[in-house]
């Protein structure tokens, strides 16, 4: 069906079959305008009257009036009785209506419109198969969930995490690779002739002590690298990640028959650092595996509702530069700071002015930013010591934002070491921690385009909205920065209850944790049920018979 310039209303359908038809309309690349609920008495429904209410669907058409479909299927379902004590009545409505009426309308709107394509038909019952597997998979995916997330590793330490997810993923028939690229774990299944999809999980956890107050609150502590004990939390959510991902996975087994090809499911470490993507396609993971036609990858959202994903085409996640600075001085006696070159002087001067290369040197319309996350100097009240470590992320979009930031934080440390009359051979010193950078995410448009419609059939499409690129990063990017050119695309999954989101808007109200925050708790059932169901619906899509 294309109603690229046709207006269609759909009213009768009750509740659920309203939404149903409403999603296939939207995957049919329609632009759904607004999706109403009410009754056909024209009046809202109160709950007990109206077993399902009726949703109106309206679609947008450009320089013409409106297309009325109307249909009486939905009628029998309303009325004035009571949910409870004809229950039976329900449950044989939902039987011989949901499937009746989707058909029914199918037919009409397809004499209508002159052609139907047959995935409008089908799309139905696969989402509500999705649904109920992802229903009966949830109390174990709830227990894998908690278990992940008392048990967080560390960036290049996911030692029991990634074997958990290589069993996981082989008890439902993948053939599993570990420690591929660090502790990296790749999962291939062929299901026939086919594209090859991509879907990857990170599965490391951060230095954050879990405040959460939670009673599956993580309680590891561990020595970081340089021997501090800190304490560790999946303060981004990656357990969520990794839950969904494994639900994924077994529902796609489990729903073989609907779809050919090949699923490289990969458990990628150290995220946070910005290098597990690297290490695994330096490895090889493009080469020893099935080369990926797409990839896929979701991350939970702090603040966006759970129940909803968002995405967008292009650019959604900025790149990242992570710059060590040393700042060095001559050393000496508190009371004689005239006798030293004090770093730490130079270092709060350094840290204000760095802040004018995005305010007085980037174009205002250039998305930047300069952070100074970590500055380290000193050990007593009354010694000036000869050097400050200041540890920065630097973020941009385009190639010359990057290049500018990094040679303005060099330029202006060694200027204002330089007024101080700092010796040239104790000038500052810059390096780029290669390692931790990413590239932007860019969203490939058209994979982009088709998973919003997969998802739209699968959640609704209320429940699929548009966001800004975010100066946040991901090394998912990488994925599709090789010479293979894979598209990707990295959509965000609501992690927030709309309640606690109501309440963080009030005036005074408690701000929301973001994520990487001691304070970030994601709402287990709707979030995860919505990740597996949004990205088992986008896999079926990109691989369907
Ligand atoms: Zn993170
Ligand atoms: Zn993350």
């Amino acid at each position: 069906m294309r109603f690229d310039d046709q207006t269609v209303l759909v009213t009768g359908a009750s509740g659920s079959i309203g939404k149903a038809i409403a999603t296939a309309f939207a995957q049919s690349g329609a632009r759904v305008d607004s999706i109403r609920q009410q009754n056909p008495l024209g009046r809202v429904a109160k709950p007990e009257e109206v077993p399902t209410r009726f949703c109106t669907l309206r679609l947008k058409r450009q320089n013409s009036s409106p297309v009325w479909l109307w249909t009486s299927m939905g009628l029998p379902t309303c009325g004035s009785l009571p949910v409870g004590r004809r229950s039976w009545l329900k449950n044989w409505r939902v039987d011989v209506f949901k499937r009746g009426v989707v058909v029914a309308l199918a037919f009409v709107t397809g004499s209508f419109f002159g052609s139907i394509e047959p995935t409008f038909l089908e799309a139905v019952p696969i989402y509500q198969e999705i649904r109920s597997q992802v229903d009966s998979q949830y109390h174990s995916l709830f227990e894998l969930y908690l278990s992940l997330h008392a048990n967080p590793e560390l960036s290049y330490r996911e030692v029991k995490t990634s074997e958990r997810i290589g069993k996981e993923l082989e008890s439902v028939g993948f053939q599993v690779t570990s420690n591929f690229g660090g502790y990296g774990v790749v999962g291939v299944l062929k299901n026939g002739e086919g594209p090859t999809l991509m879907i990857r999980t990170d599965l490391d956890g951060l230095p954050v002590t879990e405040e959460t107050g939670l009673d599956y609150a993580s309680r590891v502590r561990v020595k970081d690298d340089l021997g501090k004990e800190v304490g560790v939390m999946h303060a981004c959510g990656h357990d969520i990640h990794m839950t969904c991902f494994v639900g994924t996975a077994r529902l796609l087994c489990r729903l073989k028959n609907h779809w050919k090809g090949t699923l490289l499911m990969i458990g990628q470490p150290a995220e946070e650092r910005g290098g597990g993507a690297q290490a695994m396609l330096s490895a090889g993971l493009y080469q020893k595996f099935p080369r990926p036609d797409y990839a896929l990858a979701l991350h939970d959202s702090a603040n966006l509702e759970a129940g909803k994903i968002a995405l967008r085409e292009g650019n959604v996640l900025a790149g990242v530069e992570s710059v060590d600075l040393t700042i060095r001085g001559v050393s000496g006696h508190g009371a004689y700071a005239y006798m030293t070159k004090d770093p730490i002087v130079l270092a709060a001067e350094t840290i204000v002015a760095l802040q004018t290369i995005v305010s007085r040197e980037i174009p205002a319309i250039e998305p930047a930013v300069v952070t100074v996350g970590s500055i380290h100097g000193g050990t007593k009240h009354n010694i000036i010591p000869d050097q400050i470590q200041l540890q920065l992320t630097l973020r941009y979009y385009s190639e010359s934002v990057r290049t500018q930031l990094l040679e303005g934080v060099e330029r202006i440390a060694k200027g204002i070491a330089q007024a101080a009359g700092v010796p040239k051979e104790l000038e500052p010193v810059m390096k780029v921690v290669n390692s931790d950078a990413t590239p932007p995410t860019l969203n490939h448009p058209d994979l982009t385009r088709r998973v919003r419609r997969a998802t739209s059939g699968m959640l609704g499409p209320e429940s699929v909205v548009t966001i800004d690129p975010s100066m946040g990063g991901e090394d998912f990017s990488r994925f599709g920065r090789t010479a293979e050119k894979v598209p990707i695309c990295i959509f965000w999954l609501g992690a927030v209850s709309s309640q606690r989101i109501q309440e963080s808007r009030q005036p005074g109200g408690k701000p929301l944790p973001s994520l990487h925050s001691s304070l970030f708790a994601p709402v287990p059932d709707l979030t995860i049920k919505t990740g597996v169901q949004a990205m088992t619906a986008a896999a079926l899509d990109l691989l369907q018979k």
